[in-house]
């Protein structure tokens, strides 16, 4: 075993680098904020959030408490859903007085499933600058840690609370084949898993974050059909903030198919119907009765 070592974070050589680095003024800063563990804030954030000349926040309550954490006190002005496209407005005149106007949301990144993006859009519309400071978000931490081999991911974000509607947006996902990335709020995480259930063939493994970078953190994957159980058998499953991840749809089954589709097509461009289903089962191991039946459906649509 190696010799354990300890940091003493204040005397680290690296801690001046972020205030050597430029931070140039009107310029609207997008801050990404712990989504848990309050010391998974960055150096660089921290170093703007001092520097800033106000903070533009969701709630003003939790960033001033979260900025009191680091012994800062800011000006703080509101910017949540429901007032983004006139508290933009608000930060556009700042900026253009020259001012540096930092971005956070509650927790994580702003613009990812959280308020942002129509702020960011009107400070680009205007012509000014928006610098983005790197950080925590929920999405990709849960990412890291589910040992999900795939390159690929969807992020979904939340999905519809109205059961029609949650139906109809699973049901646009069932062939995707990248990892899908969900947010759901406790509350509706047995629906969201019963909505999974319904669409997702049994055997795709899930991943269920919990409560990311805090005490009660939990990882848990498993098979979709024993989803529902899992989260069911501890009543504080159902409080906790998570994210759920779905592994993609099969891609090889989707390869095979379209090339026995290629085939077939060729095929039946110079055979009869039953030959080229035959040679086609044949070449790719897929069952013939199937083949004939597209075979037929094929030559039917060319009238
Ligand atoms: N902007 C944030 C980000 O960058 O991830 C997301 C904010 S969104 C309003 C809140 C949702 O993110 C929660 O309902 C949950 O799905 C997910 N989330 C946030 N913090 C989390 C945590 N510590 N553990 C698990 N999921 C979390």
């Amino acid at each position: 075993m190696t010799e354990q070592q300890t940091i003493d974070i204040a005397r680290l050589p690296v801690m001046g680098e972020a205030a050597q680095q430029s931070y140039p003024t009107a310029t609207l800063y997008v801050v990404a904020t712990p989504i848990g563990n309050v010391t998974d804030i960055t150096l660089r954030a921290l170093h703007l959030l001092a520097l800033a000349d106000v903070v533009a926040c969701e709630d003003t309550r939790k960033t001033g408490a979260l900025l009191q954490r680091f012994g800062l006190s800011k000006q703080t002005i509101a910017a949540h859903q429901h007032n983004e496209r006139e508290v933009a407005d608000k930060i556009v005149e700042r900026l253009q007085g020259g001012q540096r106007v930092a971005l956070v949301s509650d927790a994580g990144t702003p613009g990812v499933s959280d308020p942002g993006a129509r702020i960011v859009d009107a400070v680009r519309a205007a012509g000014l600058n928006v610098v983005p400071l790197p950080g925590p978000s929920a999405a990709i931490t849960a990412l890291s840690a589910s040992g999900l081999v795939n390159d690929r991911f969807h992020f979904v974000g939340f999905l519809p609370a109205k059961p029609k509607q949650r139906e109809s947006a699973l049901a646009l996902l069932a062939r995707e084949t990248s990892t899908l990335v969900i947010y759901e709020a406790p509350h509706r995480i047995v629906e969201c898993v019963e909505g999974l259930v319904a669409t997702f063939e049994p055997a795709r493994q899930v991943v269920f974050a919990r409560e990311l970078s805090k005490m009660f953190e939990e990882i848990h994957r498993c098979a979709l059909n024993e989803a529902l159980a899992w989260v069911k058998a501890d009543q504080h499953r159902e409080r906790g903030e998570f994210v759920v991840l779905v592994e993609g749809a099969a891609a090889e089954l989707d390869a095979e198919a379209a090339e026995a589709e290629r085939i077939l097509q060729i095929l039946l461009a110079e055979c009869s119907v039953k030959q080229a289903a035959n040679l086609t089962a044949q070449i790719t191991g897929r069952k013939k009765n199937a083949l004939y039946d597209r075979a037929l459906e094929i030559k039917g649509s060319e009238g």
